[in-house]
């Protein structure tokens, strides 16, 4: 029987390679074009000095960036999927676990530690979009349930860092499961009190944004992030409208009420350590660098002001 449709199949190309930085000395801003020295980008948080394009930052580097002293102790690194559909696509979901296993040297999508932020403890975990576009897979799924476990044991905040293309295809349905497990040990961590944040960067989207990226006690996200739930072109064809412009951007979800705030990755670390301590009734720790409360009234001033 002829096939009615003859379908060209071309793979998805990913621009996954466009805001990754590459391996030379000079890195050029996609936003405003400097040559920006390769060094410099990791000094100021992968983020350009004259513009303030957000670079993307991998799961490691996000956990050195809000951990005291860049250290943690890593859970359940060992977890691997064992492609439960033989799934095969351009090429076996095997083989494609396999290299990026070896590119980038994790297990999965993601890396949940615990380590302290700013003198409190707290449980991060911290999605790696170079390990299939970030996807969320039974291992993701797992690995940040184990952690808000964790978190509720130690009644720590807990803390979410996404960076998805969103749940994983190569797991069908097991994948979408994991919204629902998420989401619910989010539910018991809101029932016990501990805070959870979840930081939003790009990009956010798919399965990951429909349950745990949206479900923080607080939403923030990294400037000019693309956050949605399926892409402009979808949405513009289902709805034959056109979009405004930034739409699924940080700045335009924030207006709309998507999200709580839009913060800067250099005033990130301080932002969420502000924030847990006013969650926690926590007093600020003498340590902390960001902290500029006056101890006791300063009584030269008041003297002579009475
Ligand atoms: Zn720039």
């Amino acid at each position: 029987m002829p096939a009615w449709f003859k379908k060209t199949r071309k793979p998805i190309k990913t621009n996954e390679q466009a805001s990754r930085v590459p391996e030379g000395l000079w890195v050029k801003c996609p936003s405003c074009g400097r040559a920006i020295y390769n060094k410099e980008l990791v000094e100021s948080q992968q983020v350009c000095s004259k513009c303030g394009h957000h670079f993307r930052m991998s799961a490691a580097e996000r956990l050195r960036l809000l951990l005291d002293g860049g250290t943690w102790d890593e859970h359940d690194a060992g977890l691997r999927s064992l492609d439960p559909l033989k799934f095969t696509d351009t090429k076996p979901y095997r083989v494609r676990l396999e290299s990026s296993i070896t590119a980038t040297g994790l297990n999965d999508a993601i890396i949940v530690g615990s380590g302290h932020l700013e003198g409190m403890p707290v449980v991060i975990a911290a999605m790696e979009y170079s390990f299939i576009g970030g996807s969320m897979g039974v291992v993701v799924g797992e690995k940040i349930t184990r952690g808000g476990e964790l978190a509720l044991a130690m009644r720590a905040p807990l803390i979410v860092v996404s960076c998805s293309g969103g749940a994983r295809m190569m797991e069908g349905a097991l994948s979408l499961m994991q919204m629902a497990k998420i989401s619910s040990v989010l539910g018991r961590l809101d029932r016990a009190g501990v805070p959870y944040i979840s930081i939003l960067t790009d990009p956010t989207t798919g399965g990951v944004t429909a349950s745990f990226a949206m479900l923080g006690d607080l939403n923030i996200a990294e400037p000019k992030a693309l956050i949605g739930f399926a892409g402009p072109r979808v949405i513009e064809q289902t709805i034959r409208q056109k979009l405004p412009p930034g739409f699924q951007r940080s700045e335009f979800l924030v207006e709309k009420g998507f999200l709580d705030l839009v913060v800067d990755r250099r005033e990130l670390k301080a932002t969420i350590a502000r924030t847990l301590r006013v969650m926690m009734n926590v007093a600020p720790s003498p340590a902390g660098p960001s902290v500029a409360v006056p101890t006791e009234a300063p009584s030269e001033a008041s003297a002579s002001e009475s």
